[in-house]
């Protein structure tokens, strides 16, 4: 068990729940011992509303966000707005790994057509095969015959590349035409962290592959 204090789970003050709290926090990416401990010691000495709201919100939040029937997004309903929305272009469907993509998509472009979200990216070192990328359900939303066109938008990461390699086959399978977002988009980048003026620019340059 990770422990932020030391020697049978115990804070220096003696407090098991306070240890607990502590190692909870660590659950959080990008978050070590020592965040962990500021973070809990911040919410018990100055902000116990925010940390209740936090709580809170994390417990409903973690009950009630699913994932999309269609699409894979989060959403609270069965099918989400986007992909319930009347307005969206069925023809097109854009392939991102995350929802932190498709948001990233959404604000930097005008793209109006659909989604679908891997939740992921082939990498079977970490168990993620096309199984778990829900790959036949891609599959069996392209033999449908409404998209015309899937822009694969993974990120530019060696394994990035090899799923877009991966569902382009799938879509040469199915006869609709596949395309990758152009240039601009570093290699070895994640869409999440390049500036909006660069992402509009690599999606609307996109390419057949
Ligand atoms: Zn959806």
């Amino acid at each position: 068990m990770r422990t932020a204090t030391g020697a049978g789970g115990m804070a220096a003050n003696g407090s098991t729940l306070l240890a607990e709290l502590i190692d909870a926090l660590r659950c959080l990416p990008g978050v070590g011992a020592k965040s962990a401990q500021r973070m809990a010691f911040h919410l018990l000495e100055r902000d116990r509303e925010g940390a209740r709201a936090l709580a809170a919100k994390l417990h409903e939040a973690a009950d009630r966000i699913g994932n999309c029937r269609l699409c894979r997004t989060f959403s609270e309903a069965e099918v989400c707005v986007l992909c319930a929305s009347s307005t969206r272009d069925s023809q097109l469907l854009c392939v991102v790994e995350t929802p932190v993509d498709q948001m990233a998509i959404e604000q930097a472009t005008g793209y109006r057509g659909r989604y679908f979200v891997l939740l992921g990216r082939l990498s079977p070192l970490d168990g993620l095969g096309p199984q778990e990328l829900g790959l036949e359900a891609l599959a069996g939303r392209l033999a449908e015959g409404e998209v015309r066109e899937l822009i694969v938008a993974t990120n530019p990461t060696v394994e990035g590349e090899a799923t877009a390699y991966y569902i382009a086959q799938l879509a040469r399978r199915a006869g609709v035409r596949a395309s990758r977002l152009a240039h601009g988009v570093p290699l070895g980048g994640e869409l999440e962290f390049v500036d909006r003026g660069t992402l509009a620019h690599a999606f609307g340059q996109r390419h057949d592959v």
